[in-house]
């Protein structure tokens, strides 16, 4: 899977993007450690219950100035999981915007891009990442945060892609809050997806490794609960996962160890 080659990079900022570097495809897993994960599709469906010529007489009642109750006429929302061939996926872009935000909390030297233009700060997110304010570091292109170099950002491309990760194992059920339903995966459930990359120094996987929430255990790799999806800061049945390597190898080992110690990140608990 390590090989070695040459990539052309149009910019070479930070890191010498012409450098041989690793390439590969990394295995990844993902198992659901709450009771539910919603990621949505931004897809849901109303049912209406009854025939139309009921809707005549809602809107006369209307117009005679009562407001109609139509809890009767239309289903409760449901909120839909993507789907890829029949199998329920979590989009690549996720996993991706997980990893960053995780990696612009840590890393101080970032430009914190993502999460500095959150607007859904909720005080449990507050509780959990304590805002330790990285540095605003990225004048690009004479300089490129740790972060958009790995990631890239508006000019930059990125040297790692993920996968959508695809249901192997487990199922969904339709969970009711606040009385519309969310096609939820259950605890247990499994995805699989890959993340590709290229150009990369050994502190370079390192990082992506840890923006996937691996720490070192002695001198193994574990995954550590990330908070995901809808409702993860808001309803503890929601929204926790665990990230495995189905493959690891000792340099995955030696590439997280070599990352914490060049960039010392912080660290958040995301139990709550
Ligand atoms: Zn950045």
């Amino acid at each position: 899977m390590w090989r070695r080659l040459t990539v052309q990079r149009y910019r070479t900022p930070y890191t010498e993007r012409n450098a041989p570097g690793l390439e590969g495809a990394l295995d990844i897993e993902m198992e659901v450690v709450s009771d539910y994960l919603h990621v949505g599709s931004g897809v849901y469906d109303v049912e209406i219950l009854r025939p139309l010529d009921d809707i005549d007489k809602l809107v006369e009642s209307a117009l005679q100035g009562t407001v109609p109750d139509v809890s009767g006429y239309f289903s409760p929302a449901t909120h839909e999981m993507n789907k890829y061939l029949g199998k329920v996926v979590i989009p690549g872009s996720t996993i991706k915007g997980l990893v960053r935000t995780r990696l612009e909390l840590s890393i101080r030297e970032s430009c914190y891009v993502v999460s500095r233009n959150s607007n859904t700060v909720s005080n449990t997110y507050k509780k959990i990442f304590r805002n330790p304010k990285p540095k605003y570091s990225d004048r690009f292109p004479e300089r490129v945060c740790p972060v958009c170099d790995l990631l890239g950002n508006s000019g930059l491309a990125s040297r790692v892609s993920f996968t959508d990760l695809v249901m192997a194992q487990g199922k969904t059920d339709f969970v009711n809050v606040n009385g519309q339903y969310y096609e939820s995966a259950i605890k247990g459930s499994k995805f699989g997806g890959k993340v590709v990359y290229r150009s990369l120094k050994p502190v370079d996987l390192g990082m992506l490794l840890y923006g996937l929430g691996f720490r070192l255990k002695g001198n193994k790799l574990e995954g550590k609960v990330m908070l995901m999806g809808r409702f993860k800061f808001s309803d503890r049945r929601f929204g926790r996962v665990r990230f495995s390597l189905p493959a690891a190898k000792v340099e995955f080992v030696n590439a997280l160890n070599e990352f914490m110690k060049k960039f010392n990140p912080f660290d958040y608990n995301e139990e709550w």
